[in-house]
């Protein structure tokens, strides 16, 4: 008899784990609170970046390629362009840590990457204007995904393969022990299954109290869309996909896209990923903060001093072609563990409660990849192939530390 598998939380990886799940004989029920694609949680914003210029470590990197290969060939299957492959352009000093991790993990798992000078890369780029003193790590593998048509694969193949989804149904707790896991929704009903798979994104610490000691947290992000003069849209649509590594922060955008058209935004997307203050928690220095916030009451009013100011101030030192009025911004959730690192195993209070959060701000290239480790671990109950940085285990002892 196939076993009965509960997936809490329909966002990409959510998604991703039902359609591993099903197509593995499971009998899949995914419950989502809100609908299908949404802007609140960690998905909003409409594309995704995906390289293998991996500075988190360049154990990612086999995952990455195996991702890219699924979304390839769900993109084949659909005959949806899922993956716009256009390059990324990283540029920063070369001392800088992350531009040094970056170039250690493309040389460790051999990503094909050029480095080029300042003058060099303005002379390819001329949008980009590099500090004399910089350098540019370019990798021609690297792109973005178009959120809504990914998610929509992902969803479509779930469904083929027999999973169900309900939306509207928020789950209020996981009860574990007894027979068999249970979910209790909102609305008061009790729903068995063999096993269940948290995947809530940002809103995980809520439905998993005592989980990691707390150490799940959410992050409030902006997204915003300049919209350039029309004389420089042309080359703004035709550059990479990119990130500066710069003293005030690491920034990251693409190029100027037009997506109203699938229910998107016509403009010039950028964000800021860490702070200067975010660079200086992580090194430790005492007095430096960044409060997580409660995702049921994050704000959602995007201040134009606070949230998009840095941004304006980024373009004008480093991408002045693309500055503009600011069209339109939105607030987005990282769902964060004190690494940064994904957290998916077993819950230690159930192992037929499989928990797969943390994506921490670069999960969603991920989604087909995780969807299998997911799958592996919660019917076969073993780690198979997920990383052991991955582990309940190993985030416990960096939070014992
Ligand atoms: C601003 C921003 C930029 C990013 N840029 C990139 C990038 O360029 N490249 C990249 O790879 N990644 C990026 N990420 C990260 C990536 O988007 C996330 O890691 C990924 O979307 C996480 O997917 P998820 O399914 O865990 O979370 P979500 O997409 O948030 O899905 C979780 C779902 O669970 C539902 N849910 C929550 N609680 C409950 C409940 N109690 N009951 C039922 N349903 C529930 C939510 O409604 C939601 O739909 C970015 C994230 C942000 C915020």
């Amino acid at each position: 008899m196939s076993e009965s598998v509960i997936v809490v939380g329909g966002g990409a990886i959510g998604l991703a784990a039902a359609w591993s799940l099903a197509r593995r004989g499971a009998e899949v029920l995914v419950l989502e609170r809100h609908g299908h694609v949404h802007e609140l949680g960690s998905h909003g914003g409409y594309t995704r970046i995906i390289r293998q210029a991996y500075h988190e470590g360049s154990h990612y990197i086999g995952l990455v390629r195996e991702a890219e290969d699924e979304w390839l060939a769900l993109a084949r299957r659909r005959g949806d362009p899922l993956l716009a492959r256009t390059g990324l352009v990283e540029f920063g000093h070369p001392d800088n840590a992350d531009y040094q991790a970056t170039l250690a993990a493309c040389r460790a798992s051999e990503v094909v990457h050029e480095r080029l000078s300042a003058a060099a890369a303005r002379e390819r780029w001329p949008m980009f204007h590099v500090p004399r003193d910089w350098e540019v790590c370019y990798t021609p593998s690297g792109g973005y995904l178009r959120v809504r048509a990914c998610m929509d694969a992902l969803w479509a193949e779930a469904a083929a393969a027999g999973a169900k989804i309900r939306h509207g149904a928020r789950a209020r707790e996981i009860v574990m022990g007894g027979d068999r896991p249970r979910v209790l929704l909102e609305e008061g009903a009790l729903l068995p299954a063999d096993r269940v798979v948290v995947c809530a994104g940002a809103y995980s610490a809520d439905l998993l109290p005592g989980f990691l000691r707390g150490g799940l947290t959410a992050q409030r992000r902006v997204l915003a869309w300049t919209t350039p003069a029309p004389a420089r849209r042309s080359a703004l649509s035709k550059m990479p996909v990119w990130a500066g590594l710069t003293p005030e922060g690491f920034f990251y955008g693409f190029p100027h896209l037009e997506m109203a058209g699938e229910g998107g935004v016509d403009g010039f997307k950028l964000a800021c990923h860490t702070t200067a203050t975010w660079d200086r928690i992580q090194a430790g220095e005492a007095g430096a903060t960044a409060p997580p916030v409660n995702p049921e009451r994050v704000d959602r009013v995007v201040d134009l001093q606070r949230d998009l100011a840095p941004l304006e101030r980024f373009l004008e030192r480093y991408l002045p072609a693309a500055r503009g009025p600011i069209e339109r911004a939105t607030v987005c959730m990282y769902g964060c563990t004190p690494s940064w690192d994904f957290i998916i195993d077993h819950h230690p209070l159930d192992a037929r409660v499989t928990v797969a959060a943390g994506f921490s701000g670069h999960g969603f290239k991920f989604a087909p990849a995780i969807g299998r480790l997911i799958a592996e671990l919660a019917l076969a109950g073993a780690r198979g192939s997920a990383p052991e940085l991955f582990s309940y285990a190993r985030h416990q002892r960096d939070l014992a530390r």
